[in-house]
């Protein structure tokens, strides 16, 4: 009774459910009979896909979710029935089932269920009714879980399309065993290891350089979702065990069961030769294949590391080609790149292994000698290398003298740090072209004083000229026969805002080098003819003004016209006019100074060869020249106390007359010079005796008191 009573209250219950309602309970109570009720704990799965069955089921309290391929795409509660198999599309789909909370069902197989309905047919109505609405929900969810699922698949095709169709090589491993799944053309073309191949590589067996720690710490950011893809840097090695420079972008895909690692990697070989080349162009000279400015700066900040550790010393050899311009202008630049080619081949050909040569710009070569124990080893070397050069080079065929200007500098003595060795190096090169080039010089604290100077002396220099600061001196000449002031020679003063008067001595080499003689020398010239002019307008008897011109001043083609010009404003006479040059003028540049000085002279102009006898042993280019006057140097004139003291200026004078010149006699300063000079026949004197070179006023009385 019992068990009478507990199954008419199931039956009650049983009735409450939608497909039971129309069974009679004689059906219902077969029915319950034939099946079996399950207790499901949530979590816990009834069937899984794929599992075969063959039997109906009722929910009768809880919840069940339906799930495809790991996609809930249905939930379940009371009174809902189900099959285990459900057909789409003519295909038979599996789900899983799984209770969502503490589910009980009833389990009826299909045969008695079938079996039972089919004999109450308005039963079956109800049932088919409701099996075919559920079938619908069914499967319209399954359906659209499928699309989401063929979605997906189809952005895995598309992104296998994507992979094979780009140029940087992707790959995608495990995110826990690394183990590679699938890599795209790019990638296996370059590895050399076929799709296949590569599946029983992990990553590190194709990454150079990283361990599993490594690349777990690199992938963190990507673990804590912080950021998309994090980038790494190293080396891909292929099967063939050669290895290629990469850079690896590594995103993280937790969406993929189980979830996987992309690798997009770019192979950078060529990148790293551009920049390989970029870096030889930053510190190779392309011409010469020596290390250039940048490298040697480098080499030499490392070389003096070294010597402070082990108490040596280092020497900085600058130095620069004297002539290099003259090879260069003359024979081409062709032929002047040949010439710094051989040069740094003879450098490096000479030079020890452990030292650096390197060319340092233009002209200038820069030799470190590390290592070193002393400054005289330097300068033993510094000597040797003027040697070497003394052989000359052959440049196209023809022979080229090159001396060289060696600056030095030394570690510890002159300094430690690179950059400041080479400036004084540099600067001690400066001087060693100043005191006549093919030598080497030292450095010296005041020689950067002296240099420094020396370039606030050249700005001022510049601007000398503008702000009108030169001023012209002049030095009376006296003819020893009549005892008469018969001209003067200008002497230019610079009239230095701070320094004041600065001598020429201190300025004409300075303007010679940066080429201003030219604009000074005309100024010189200029202001000579009028003051000439001024004195002749007064009635004053002067012969002539004497103008000292610099050789540089040769160089300039349109001299002659220039000072005709000049002659023409002022309206001074060709005669009045006195050139004073040099030997050098006549030497250096013969042909061209030559043709000018024939010029002048054909006009009239008188030219006259200063500080004779200092220069050049040769006399024979005197008559070469259309000469007027020999002014003997002062040296021959300074030591004279008798007759017997001036052997060297008789032997001056006699020659000149046997040429057909005469002599004025230089920086005469006592009367028995004056005498002297006069008893062997000396036509001319000038010097302080008469007076110093004074300003014009002061000549114009000279002149205006003179016989
Ligand atoms: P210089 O042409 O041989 O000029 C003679 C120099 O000897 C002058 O020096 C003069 O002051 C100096 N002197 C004259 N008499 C005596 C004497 O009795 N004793 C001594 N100890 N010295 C005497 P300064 O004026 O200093 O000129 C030096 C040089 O500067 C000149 O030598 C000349 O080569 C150059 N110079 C001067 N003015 C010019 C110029 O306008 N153009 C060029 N190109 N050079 C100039
Ligand atoms: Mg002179
Ligand atoms: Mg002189």
């Amino acid at each position: 009774m019992n068990h009478s009573s507990s199954l008419d209250s199931k039956i009650k219950s049983f009735k409450s459910i939608e497909i039971f309602n129309l069974l009679p309970d004689e059906k219902l109570e077969l029915l319950i009979r034939d099946s079996r009720e399950i207790i499901l704990n949530p979590g816990e799965t009834l069937f899984r896909e794929g599992d075969a069955g063959d039997a109906m089921y009722v929910i009768l309290s809880g919840e069940i979710a339906i799930e495809k391929e790991n996609t809930m795409i249905a939930r379940k509660g009371r009174g809902n029935y189900f099959g285990e198999m459900t057909l789409i599309e003519d295909k038979p789909r599996s789900a899983t089932i799984k209770a969502i909370t503490k589910s009980r069902l009833l389990e009826i197989m299909k045969e008695q269920f079938l079996l039972h309905f089919a004999s109450t047919p308005q039963a079956l109505m109800s049932v088919l009714k409701t099996v075919s609405e559920r079938a619908r929900e069914n499967l319209t969810a399954l359906d659209q879980g499928m699309k989401i699922l063929k979605a997906e698949k189809k952005l895995n095709a598309n992104l296998q399309h994507l992979l094979d169709d780009t140029t940087n090589e992707i790959y995608i491993f495990d995110a826990e065993s690394y183990h590679f799944i699938s890599l795209n053309t790019s990638a296996s073309k370059n590895l050399g290891y076929k799709k296949l191949e590569i599946t029983e590589l992990s990553l590190f067996d194709v990454i150079g350089n990283m361990t599993q720690e490594n690349f777990e710490e690199l992938v963190k950011p990507l673990q804590w979702d912080e950021v998309e893809e994090v980038v790494f840097n190293g080396h891909h090695r292929r099967k063939d065990g050669s290895s290629y420079p990469v850079e690896v972008r590594f995103k993280l895909q937790k969406t993929e069961t189980p979830p996987v690692f992309v690798g997009i990697a770019q192979d950078i070989s060529q990148l790293k030769e551009l920049e390989e080349k970029n870096e030889s162009l930053t510190f190779y000279d392309p011409l010469t294949g020596l290390p250039n400015k940048h490298l040697v700066l480098e080499k030499l900040n490392s070389e003096l590391l070294k010597a402070k550790k082990a108490n040596k010393s280092v020497a900085v050899l600058l130095m620069d080609l004297d002539n290099f311009k003259i090879i260069n202008d003359s024979m081409g630049h062709d032929a002047g790149d040949t010439l710094l080619q051989a040069v740094a081949e003879r450098l490096k050909d000479w030079s020890s292994p452990n030292w650096c040569v390197a060319r340092f710009g233009g002209d200038e070569f820069i030799i470190i000698l590390s290592d070193i124990n002393n400054e005289v080893q330097a300068a033993e070397t510094a000597s040797s290398l003027l040697k070497l050069f003394k052989e000359p080079f052959i440049i196209n065929g023809q022979k080229a003298y090159i001396s060289l200007s060696i600056g030095i500098s030394y570690y510890p003595l002159d300094g430690d740090d690179g950059r400041s060795l080479i400036k004084d190096a540099d600067t001690a090169m400066y001087i060693a072209k100043d005191e006549g080039k093919n030598k080497y010089c030292h450095f010296s604290s005041d020689m950067e004083t002296q240099a420094k100077n020396k370039l606030i002396l050249e700005s001022d220099l510049r601007k000398a000229l503008e702000q009108n600061e030169f001023v012209l001196y002049y030095q009376p000449k006296l003819a020893l026969d009549s005892e008469t002031i018969i001209g003067f020679e200008a002497l230019v003063r610079w009239n230095h805002p701070s320094r004041g008067l600065v001598p020429p001595l201190d300025f004409i080499p300075l303007a010679e080098k940066t080429k201003l003689i030219i604009p000074l020398g005309e100024w010189v010239l200029r202001t000579a003819c009028k003051q000439m002019k001024i004195w002749l307008d007064m009635g004053l008897a002067i012969q002539n003004i004497a103008v000292n011109l610099s050789a540089c001043q040769f160089s300039q083609p349109d001299l002659v016209s220039m000072i005709r010009n000049i002659l023409e404003e002022t309206g001074i006479h060709p005669e009045n006019l006195d050139l004073e040059i040099t030997e050098s003028v006549l030497m250096d540049n013969a042909e061209s100074a030559a043709i000018q000085l024939r010029q002048l002279s054909v006009i009239g102009i008188k030219l006259s060869i200063d500080d004779f006898g200092t220069g050049y042993s040769s006399l024979s280019y005197l008559n070469r020249f259309p000469l007027n006057n020999l002014k003997i140097d002062r040296t021959f004139v300074k030591d004279i106390t008798c007759e017997e003291d001036a052997p060297l200026a008789k032997a001056i004078v006699n020659m000149a007359k046997a040429l057909g010149l005469k002599t004025i006699a230089e920086g005469v300063e006592t009367e028995v010079q004056k005498e002297v000079l006069r008893s062997i026949g000396c036509d001319f004197i000038q010097g302080y005796l008469l007076s110093k070179p004074v300003p014009a006023e002061e000549a114009t009385k000279l002149l205006s008191s003179s016989k």
